[in-house]
């Protein structure tokens, strides 16, 4: 036995040229299907020389432009459009995404915590080190694309990192612009350990990120800029021969360069209760302004907790749902670069 290769293995040659449908086989035997295996869809279009980019989608199996965007380009792309490789994945956690649930209902894993992964472990595990070991060294860029679920929503922004490697930022922060999101944002992780994002980091390679919607849904709008910002990125590495569209192209205005600058920019909740949204997402605030306050159904007497921000700036992110608990994100708050 070869107890160092994945256990689980691709239908198609990703060093091939052409285009390719296949899957990866993860091994499930379970009680109602003894020697089962998931089989997760991929397809690989490779057109010689050129860059490789990885995009992923349904990476949490409750957000939807990655998938939505990620099969139609699936669709319409062909090899004798493209220079170098284009490898699609739209749905990385595909158990999660057939379950509508942003963990793997298999294993409870949230994939986006559960890189490296490992060669023997659970199903997610399995999925990320097959990823780790034998798609991420092919690629040069990495596209993941995330909204908030269906307990976040966002105001759509690309985002990259604070890395140490001051080139491959700098390359990122372009490859970020380029998506032409509303919001380009350089964003810090409030849990970063395990995340496809941080190993494609590790590994000196080009990160990209996206939070594009959320509520467990999508709209024309947040998919339109999904795909429009999927072309943007796969012309800006030179893969596809097209002009990028910039948000003046589509009259909109330009994209906001947003950071965070500190851990003062979430709101975590240290209460249980009903959440009233106060502001609304891209309304301006300054520090101490009210965002959002807990009301306490069992105790009609009390007064809600309100929640401040912690910094002058705009809402960017917020909670979806209304029924919140001790430690749930409730806001999140970015201000111009
Ligand atoms: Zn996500």
């Amino acid at each position: 036995m070869n107890h160092t290769e994945p256990k689980v293995s691709a239908t198609i040659d990703l060093l091939a040229d052409g285009k390719h449908h296949g899957h990866l086989i993860i091994p499930h035997s379970r009680n109602d299907s003894g020697w089962g295996a998931v089989h997760l869809p991929i397809v690989s279009i490779r057109n010689g020389a050129g860059q490789t980019m990885l995009l992923t989608g349904g990476n949490h199996g409750d957000e939807y432009e990655g998938p939505i965007a990620l099969m139609k380009l699936a669709r319409t792309l062909e090899a004798g459009g493209i220079k170098g490789q284009v490898i699609i994945i739209p749905a990385l956690n595909y158990p999660a995404v057939l379950n509508g649930s942003r963990l793997s209902p298999i294993d409870g894993v949230n994939m986006n915590r559960a890189f490296p992964g490992r060669r023997d472990g659970s199903v997610s595990l399995m999925i990320a080190h097959f990823v780790h070991e034998k798609i991420l060294p092919l690629a040069d860029v990495v596209l993941d694309i995330h909204s908030g679920g269906k307990t976040m929503m966002f105001s759509p922004f690309a985002c990259y990192h604070r890395i140490p490697d001051a080139e491959v930022m700098e390359r990122a922060k372009q490859a970020m612009l380029a998506f032409g999101a509303p919001i380009s944002l350089e964003l810090v992780e409030l849990d970063a350990e395990g995340m496809l994002d941080t190993e494609v980091e590790e590994m000196g390679k080009i990160f990209v990120g996206c939070e594009i919607g959320g509520g467990g849904t999508s709209t024309p709008e947040t998919v339109l800029i999904t795909e429009i910002g999927v072309r943007n990125l796969l012309a800006h590495f030179e893969i596809i021969d097209e002009k990028p569209i910039s948000c003046e192209d589509r009259g909109l205005p330009p994209t906001r360069l947003m950071h965070m600058p500190d851990s003062d920019c979430y709101l975590i909740s240290n209460d249980a209760g009903i959440y009233e949204t106060l502001i609304d997402l891209d309304e301006s605030v300054k520090k101490g302004d009210a965002v959002g306050q807990v009301h306490f159904l069992e105790k009609l007497e009390r007064q809600p907790v309100v929640y401040c921000a912690g910094r002058d700036g705009t809402l960017i992110g917020r909670t979806h749902k209304t029924l919140v608990g001790i430690g749930d994100f409730l806001g999140m708050i970015a201000t111009e670069m």
